[in-house]
């Protein structure tokens, strides 16, 4: 078809520099090993950090929803497509998070959108990491208030933000709680009383957090003691928890207040019964199989001390994320296809997404790999390694 020329041609630059990405299908359920193109491979690239995509309570829950419910709800929430299990779900995820109540969006992303559009307007701004994740951008895109970048982490550039926007009547300042592209953890508790002190509402962006951070995996706001002080929780339903959906967790005014503002909520269909059954699950095999973020987090110590062993730089994570870094965009996308090659999927990740000059190989282990996967992943690391001379 004519007219996408001006497209090709941007595409055909991608292809020069060698960052041009096809999909990659799975031929297999998501999982410590997966099969692509008919061959096993262990598998470095998901966030499915317990292994709970195929968890058999959540699949089971799934099931006997689908059998009850049927597939789809046909509607949006605010319509007819609220079923009592929808309310049932905010409820238990807000009492997981403690938090006085939760909405449950369709991902994390449009609940970051949903929120950042709908809670704030010209006379307000949003104080914003500048490594938060695209979805805080599109959402700041969408508000009417001003928005201030600050420089990532950089308490004093936040606090100079706080000093000159005094004159708004309300400041959001907003953070990942762990950065999805280096794994660093947010500094919470400094952010936290520096908005005490100068009367601005936070709000924390736990996608990489949820099951991950916190007992039971309740996230950054319990892992550093926070509770009652961060105004808005972002939570993701997609990534550990293993099947799909966001939600806020804040006061119920925020919550009624969403019900009626947040646009994603209102305009886009709800969740079908098996998605959230198999949340609801999620939830309870956070609260009683512990051993799962256990074996996630050894798993993750085993293998970052592996990877610095051999010579890696695996940069300042402080999570599952480990970006083992190499710089060169296009040295990083061979060195992800010669993983793939010989048995590991671990995507190279590279400008936009990640700064110019900060390709990496982004992997994350999770609580179902083995050690003798692990291992061997290592193994293949290090032989990549020594070919590319990073080693
Ligand atoms: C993945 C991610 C999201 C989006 O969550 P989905 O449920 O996949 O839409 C939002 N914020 C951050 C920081 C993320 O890493």
């Amino acid at each position: 078809m004519k007219g996408f020329e001006y497209l090709e041609v941007e595409l055909n630059d991608m292809k020069e520099q060698g960052v041009f990405r096809s999909l990659v299908p799975l031929q297999s359920p998501q999982g410590g090993r997966i099969i692509i193109d008919g061959k096993e491979l262990i598998q470095l690239s998901s966030n499915n950090y317990l292994g709970l995509t195929n968890h058999p309570r959540l699949v089971e829950a799934a099931k006997q929803a689908v059998e009850a419910y049927g597939v789809g709800t046909g509607s949006v929430r605010t319509i007819a497509g609220t079923m009592e299990m929808h309310e049932e779900l905010e409820r238990k995820l807000a009492n997981f998070k403690q938090t006085e109540a939760t909405l449950v969006f369709q991902s994390g992303f449009t609940a970051n959108v949903g929120v950042l559009s709908a809670l704030l307007d010209e006379q307000d701004v949003v104080i914003s990491d500048e490594l938060n994740h695209a979805s805080i951008i599109d959402g700041i895109r969408l508000t009417k208030a001003a928005r201030r970048i600050y420089r990532h982490s950089d308490l004093k550039d936040l606090e100079k933000a706080l000093q000159e926007t005094q004159h708004y009547r309300k400041r959001l300042v907003v953070t990942d709680g762990v950065f999805s592209m280096d794994g660093d953890v947010a500094r919470l508790p400094e952010i936290v009383e520096l908005c005490e002190n100068y009367d601005a509402l936070v709000m924390v962006d736990d996608a990489h957090a949820s099951g991950v951070f916190g007992e039971n995996g309740r996230g950054t706001v319990d892992h550093f003691h926070l509770h009652g002080r961060v105004h808005i929780q972002v939570g993701t339903l997609s990534k550990a928890i293993g099947v799909l959906g966001g939600y806020i967790a804040s006061a119920q005014v925020v919550r009624e207040y969403l019900i009626h503002r947040g646009r994603p909520f209102l305009f886009s269909t709800s969740h079908p019964p098996a998605v959230v059954a198999a949340n609801l699950a999620a939830i309870d095999v956070l609260l009683t199989e512990p051993e799962w973020i256990e074996r996630l987090w050894e798993n993750t110590r085993f293998f970052k001390a592996g990877l610095k062993d051999l010579g890696f730089d695996i940069g300042t994570s402080e999570s599952p994320i480990t970006p083992v870094l190499l710089g060169d965009e296009a040295m990083t996308m061979r060195f992800s296809d010669r993983l793939l090659a010989n048995g590991v999927f671990a995507q190279g990740i590279a400008y936009p997404t990640v700064a110019k000059g900060k390709a990496r190989i982004r992997a994350i282990v999770s609580a179902v790999h083995s050690k003798a996967d692990l291992s061997e992943a290592l193994a293949i690391f290090a032989k990549v390694g020594k070919e590319e001379k990073v080693i």
